[in-house]
């Protein structure tokens, strides 16, 4: 299959640019690089399965003949989506709508990038993908939240009007390798911090909870939905909730850091709980999360302790030759 996958140079699109590649396929990537690094994708610059090229998904592309489209382009972290408000909002709405004009024209499958942040601040628990979700249309998380949301409503739109063969994934909290080590999410934060011996952030008591999944369990379940006729949601991430302050014990154990636990400002509409119900997944893909907490810090921490190393001036930068 040829692939167009946006979003490629991020987190989430580099990894599943990496399996897609792995599997035989070849991949189109597209990125404008605004949260995304060239860096998640330097091993594939050679592989002539893998193309790529740097264009904002808000203005038209076309890529040629794709088979399969992999829509997964948007600021995710809460940081990354305050800064980029207006391109967040756009990349959900003008963004997917030209990627969804592309799956039209050729005739290709998609697969869309939603995200557990339909559910807001969830009244219900855990979420079931029959869950309306309880999102404030107006806070300062709405800019995600609402782009995701109608992201999935046009998905749905395309597909029901135009028989565009669609799907839609529901992420949950994911992390691994290549997060972006300053996109203030909770790992990363609290990696970094622990391995510098700075102190731990907790924001607001630390009793809030999320599910993490670690990111070759999250492409896992993807790529499996990726496979099937559903066009319903389906959630994808790892049931095992824990609250925020035993995340932060568990990274002081895994690193062996001394960092002290400080307490800092919830910011606003910062969800109590997130859990995913994955019986969905479960029954659908024959798929469920392997990799525990402790296991998948383990597996990042070699990243986030590049990440501490201050580069080196060279000789040649230093004008010394
Ligand atoms: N959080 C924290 N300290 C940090 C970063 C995040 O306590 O340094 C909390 C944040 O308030 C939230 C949870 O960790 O309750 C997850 O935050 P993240 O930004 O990773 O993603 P979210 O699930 O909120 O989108």
């Amino acid at each position: 299959m040829r692939v167009l996958l946006t979003g490629a140079a991020g987190f989430l699109g580099s990894h599943l640019a990496d399996a897609l590649v792995a599997d035989g396929h070849s991949v189109f990537g597209i990125d404008n690089l605004c949260t995304g690094s060239l860096r998640n994708l330097e091993h594939l610059k050679r592989d002539p399965r893998f193309e790529f090229l740097e264009h904002d998904i808000c203005q038209p592309f076309d890529p040629g003949h794709v088979d399969y489209v992999l829509n997964f382009a948007s600021p995710a972290s809460p940081v990354d989506y305050y800064r980029l408000a207006i391109e967040t909002l756009m990349v959900g709405s003008a963004g997917t709508r030209n990627s969804l004009e592309i799956a039209k024209k050729y005739g290709a499958k998609f697969l869309h990038a939603s995200t557990s942040e339909c559910y807001g601040d969830p009244s219900e628990h855990p979420q079931t993908e029959e869950y309306w979700g309880h999102v404030n249309p107006i806070g300062p998380r709405s800019v995600y939240d609402e782009a995701k949301r109608f992201s999935e409503s046009l998905v749905m739109a395309y597909h029901r009007y135009y028989g565009v063969d669609t799907r839609l994934v529901r992420i949950f909290n994911t992390y691994g390798p290549r997060l972006q080590k300053d996109d203030g999410r909770v790992i990363s934060n609290f990696m970094m911090e622990a391995l510098t011996d700075k102190d731990i952030t907790i924001y607001g008591s630390g009793d809030q909870t999320r599910s993490f999944c670690y990111i070759s369990d999250e492409v896992e379940g993807i790529l499996k939905l990726a496979r099937t006729d559903e066009h319903l949601p389906v959630n994808v991430g790892n049931p095992v909730e824990w609250t925020i302050l035993d995340c932060a014990k568990m990274v002081l154990r895994v690193t062996g850091s001394k960092s002290k636990l400080v307490f800092c400002t919830l910011p606003e509409d910062d969800p109590v709980q997130r859990q995913p119900d994955i019986s969905k997944a479960r029954s659908l893909l024959g798929w469920e999360p392997k990799i525990d907490l402790e296991t998948g810090l383990k597996l990042t921490l070699d990243y986030f302790r590049s990440c501490t190393e201050v580069p080196v001036a060279s000789s040649a930068a230093l004008g010394t030759d």
